[in-house]
């Protein structure tokens, strides 16, 4: 993990311990097959403080579809450029194009999309890690988050 990057929440474990819940073909499909997860699920409650995971630049903020609130921060890693991307969020601090540092308070969690009829006790955080800033569904454009932080919290929550 690089020094320059930090988690997104105060505590920070995937939803439910599940492995539904983390990024790849991970999710049962209605034919019987799989179906892709486009990134993390992290535990959190309405209203729960979420930070930037690096210096970066806001791209955009915006309300649409299953993802809700949605905030997308690029960000340098490894000389590329990625792109933080935060989702059913209740609110969001900073403005389209504003620079933000790393561990910069910039949204609040929340359950907008297609998260608002979850009960709360599956209230979460939806956290992607993207190599373009606006792929369309599935995996492509994107990596798991744990290639940015060397592992999964899975089991044991990590501290932001
Ligand atoms: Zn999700």
């Amino acid at each position: 993990m690089s020094t320059s990057i930090v988690w997104p929440l105060v505590s920070n474990v995937i939803r439910g311990h599940s492995v539904n819940n983390t990024f790849g073909m991970v999710r049962k499909h209605a034919n019987g097959g799989m179906k892709p997860h486009q990134g993390w699920d992290l535990e959190a409650s309405v209203g729960d403080p979420v930070y930037s995971i690096s210096d970066g630049q806001v791209v955009f903020v915006r309300d649409r579809g299953d993802y809700g609130v949605q905030l997308c921060v690029s960000f340098p890693f490894n000389g590329a450029t990625y792109y933080a991307f935060y989702a059913h969020l209740q609110r969001v601090y900073v403005e389209e194009k504003a620079s933000v540092e790393r561990n910069t308070l910039i949204a609040a969690s929340g359950k907008t999309g297609n998260a608002s009829s979850l009960p709360s006790s599956e209230d979460h955080l939806h956290f992607e890690i993207r190599t373009k800033e606006s792929p369309r569904l599935g995996l492509q454009d994107r990596v798991s988050p744990i290639v940015i932080y060397g592992k999964c919290p899975l089991t044991v929550p990590i501290a932001g």
